[in-house]
Protein backbone atom coordinates (compact mmCIF):
# COMPACT_ATOMS: atom_id res chain seq x y z
CA UNK A 1 0.00 0.00 0.00
CA UNK A 2 1.20 3.26 -0.63
CA UNK A 3 1.82 5.83 1.72
CA UNK A 4 -0.49 8.70 2.29
CA UNK A 5 0.71 11.74 0.92
CA UNK A 6 1.00 15.06 3.70
CA UNK A 7 1.32 18.56 1.92
CA UNK A 8 2.52 20.89 4.37
CA UNK A 9 2.46 24.60 3.21
CA UNK A 10 5.63 26.73 4.37
CA UNK A 11 4.55 30.60 4.75
CA UNK A 12 3.03 31.06 7.72
CA UNK A 13 2.20 27.13 8.45
CA UNK A 14 5.75 26.30 9.26
CA UNK A 15 7.64 29.48 9.43
CA UNK A 16 6.54 33.27 10.25
CA UNK A 17 6.40 35.12 6.97
CA UNK A 18 4.07 38.02 7.77
CA UNK A 19 4.91 39.23 11.09
CA UNK A 20 8.85 39.39 9.85
CA UNK A 21 7.48 41.01 6.57
CA UNK A 22 5.20 43.60 8.95
CA UNK A 23 8.81 44.51 10.44
CA UNK A 24 10.98 45.47 7.75
CA UNK A 25 7.53 46.94 6.29
CA UNK A 26 7.21 49.14 9.68
CA UNK A 27 10.93 50.15 9.99
CA UNK A 28 10.66 51.56 5.72
CA UNK A 29 7.54 53.16 6.86
CA UNK A 30 7.53 54.28 10.35
CA UNK A 31 4.48 56.53 9.98
CA UNK A 32 2.21 53.73 9.20
CA UNK A 33 3.00 50.96 11.05
CA UNK A 34 0.75 47.84 10.19
CA UNK A 35 -0.07 45.10 12.80
CA UNK A 36 -0.83 41.41 12.50
CA UNK A 37 -4.60 41.84 13.32
CA UNK A 38 -5.15 44.37 10.64
CA UNK A 39 -4.37 41.30 8.09
CA UNK A 40 -7.58 40.02 7.47
CA UNK A 41 -6.80 39.72 3.83
CA UNK A 42 -4.52 37.94 1.68
CA UNK A 43 -5.22 41.04 -0.41
CA UNK A 44 -2.77 43.88 1.34
CA UNK A 45 -2.50 46.18 -1.04
CA UNK A 46 -5.37 48.47 0.79
CA UNK A 47 -3.67 48.19 4.76
CA UNK A 48 0.09 48.80 3.28
CA UNK A 49 2.00 51.79 2.91
CA UNK A 50 0.93 53.52 -0.89
CA UNK A 51 4.65 53.40 -1.69
CA UNK A 52 4.81 49.92 -0.68
CA UNK A 53 4.44 46.96 -3.22
CA UNK A 54 4.58 42.81 -3.75
CA UNK A 55 8.31 43.32 -4.39
CA UNK A 56 8.68 45.23 -1.26
CA UNK A 57 6.61 43.52 1.29
CA UNK A 58 7.31 39.86 0.38
CA UNK A 59 10.26 40.08 -2.02
CA UNK A 60 13.47 41.84 0.49
CA UNK A 61 16.07 39.70 -0.61
CA UNK A 62 16.98 37.04 2.39
CA UNK A 63 13.58 37.72 3.92
CA UNK A 64 12.42 33.80 3.33
CA UNK A 65 15.97 32.37 4.63
CA UNK A 66 16.03 34.05 8.12
CA UNK A 67 11.94 33.65 9.23
CA UNK A 68 11.59 32.19 12.60
CA UNK A 69 10.29 28.69 12.70
CA UNK A 70 6.54 28.58 14.06
CA UNK A 71 7.03 26.69 17.15
CA UNK A 72 9.52 24.63 19.27
CA UNK A 73 7.40 21.56 17.96
CA UNK A 74 7.24 21.78 14.83
CA UNK A 75 10.44 20.11 13.42
CA UNK A 76 10.04 17.08 15.49
CA UNK A 77 6.41 16.62 14.16
CA UNK A 78 7.25 17.15 10.60
CA UNK A 79 9.78 14.55 11.25
CA UNK A 80 7.25 12.18 12.74
CA UNK A 81 4.41 12.38 10.00
CA UNK A 82 7.37 11.98 7.44
CA UNK A 83 7.98 8.48 8.92
CA UNK A 84 4.87 7.40 8.46
CA UNK A 85 3.65 9.24 5.59
CA UNK A 86 4.53 10.79 2.31
CA UNK A 87 5.45 14.51 3.32
CA UNK A 88 5.44 17.32 0.42
CA UNK A 89 6.15 20.60 1.17
CA UNK A 90 4.10 22.74 -1.35
CA UNK A 91 5.04 26.83 -1.65
CA UNK A 92 3.69 29.26 -3.72
CA UNK A 93 7.10 30.71 -3.92
CA UNK A 94 7.99 33.41 -5.86
CA UNK A 95 10.80 32.65 -8.30
CA UNK A 96 13.37 34.66 -6.80
CA UNK A 97 12.71 33.19 -3.51
CA UNK A 98 12.60 29.48 -4.12
CA UNK A 99 16.52 29.11 -3.74
CA UNK A 100 15.87 31.33 -0.22
CA UNK A 101 13.18 28.41 0.77
CA UNK A 102 14.92 25.47 0.01
CA UNK A 103 17.72 26.68 1.96
CA UNK A 104 15.76 27.66 5.22
CA UNK A 105 14.38 24.08 4.51
CA UNK A 106 17.57 22.43 4.57
CA UNK A 107 18.69 23.76 7.09
CA UNK A 108 15.97 22.76 9.93
CA UNK A 109 14.34 19.65 7.96
CA UNK A 110 17.17 18.02 6.43
CA UNK A 111 15.12 15.03 6.00
CA UNK A 112 12.39 16.63 3.34
CA UNK A 113 14.21 15.26 0.38
CA UNK A 114 14.65 17.54 -2.53
CA UNK A 115 11.72 15.46 -4.94
CA UNK A 116 9.79 16.53 -2.23
CA UNK A 117 9.76 19.87 -2.55
CA UNK A 118 7.17 21.53 -4.41
CA UNK A 119 6.82 25.21 -6.02
CA UNK A 120 3.07 25.51 -6.52
CA UNK A 121 0.98 28.41 -6.45
CA UNK A 122 -2.50 26.38 -7.60
CA UNK A 123 -1.94 23.66 -4.90
CA UNK A 124 -5.22 21.93 -5.93
CA UNK A 125 -3.54 20.34 -8.96
CA UNK A 126 -1.71 18.42 -6.46
CA UNK A 127 -2.59 14.82 -5.54
CA UNK A 128 -2.33 14.83 -1.72
CA UNK A 129 -4.39 13.28 1.06
CA UNK A 130 -3.99 15.87 3.57
CA UNK A 131 -3.31 19.09 3.47
CA UNK A 132 -2.11 21.68 6.25
CA UNK A 133 -1.94 25.46 5.42
CA UNK A 134 -3.33 29.02 6.19
CA UNK A 135 -4.30 29.95 2.86
CA UNK A 136 -8.26 29.89 2.85
CA UNK A 137 -7.52 29.56 -0.95
CA UNK A 138 -5.75 26.72 -0.09
CA UNK A 139 -7.92 24.65 2.28
CA UNK A 140 -11.39 25.49 0.69
CA UNK A 141 -10.57 23.50 -2.90
CA UNK A 142 -9.04 20.76 -0.77
CA UNK A 143 -12.17 20.67 1.54
CA UNK A 144 -14.05 20.54 -1.84
CA UNK A 145 -12.14 17.85 -3.54
CA UNK A 146 -12.83 15.44 -0.29
CA UNK A 147 -9.18 15.83 0.91
CA UNK A 148 -8.90 15.97 4.86
CA UNK A 149 -7.21 19.86 5.78
CA UNK A 150 -5.64 20.72 9.12
CA UNK A 151 -5.95 25.00 9.42
CA UNK A 152 -3.35 27.01 10.88
CA UNK A 153 -5.42 29.89 12.39
CA UNK A 154 -4.37 33.42 11.36
CA UNK A 155 -6.44 36.50 10.85
CA UNK A 156 -6.65 36.12 7.06
CA UNK A 157 -8.69 32.93 7.75
CA UNK A 158 -10.93 33.90 10.79
CA UNK A 159 -13.76 33.93 8.19
CA UNK A 160 -13.36 30.27 7.88
CA UNK A 161 -11.88 28.61 11.07
CA UNK A 162 -15.29 27.30 12.08
CA UNK A 163 -15.85 25.00 8.89
CA UNK A 164 -12.84 23.76 9.25
CA UNK A 165 -10.38 21.57 11.90
CA UNK A 166 -7.63 23.99 12.55
CA UNK A 167 -4.79 23.97 15.39
CA UNK A 168 -2.44 26.54 16.49
CA UNK A 169 -0.08 25.02 17.55
CA UNK A 170 2.34 22.04 16.01
CA UNK A 171 2.46 20.28 19.57
CA UNK A 172 0.40 17.14 18.33
CA UNK A 173 0.20 17.45 14.72
CA UNK A 174 1.20 13.87 14.02
CA UNK A 175 -1.26 12.67 16.28
CA UNK A 176 -3.83 14.66 13.99
CA UNK A 177 -2.73 13.91 10.70
CA UNK A 178 -2.59 10.24 12.04
CA UNK A 179 -6.33 10.14 13.23
CA UNK A 180 -7.53 11.86 10.47
CA UNK A 181 -5.96 10.05 7.58
CA UNK A 182 -7.31 6.41 9.18
CA UNK A 183 -10.81 8.17 9.60
CA UNK A 184 -13.01 6.69 6.84
CA UNK A 185 -13.49 10.21 4.54
CA UNK A 186 -17.71 10.43 5.44
CA UNK A 187 -17.75 13.69 7.19
CA UNK A 188 -18.84 16.39 4.68
MG1 LIG B 1 0.90 29.94 3.89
Amino acid sequence: MHKKIVAIDMDDTICHLVPRAIHYHNLLYPDLPLTMEQMISFDMTSIWHPQCNEDIFFGRPGLYEELEIFDEYTIEEVRKIATEHDVIIVTAARPSSVAEKWNWLQRRMPFIPFENFFMAKRKYLLNFDLLIDDGPHNLIPAKAAGKQTIGIPRPWNKHIQDQFIMKDSWQGMSELVKRLLTEQPSQG
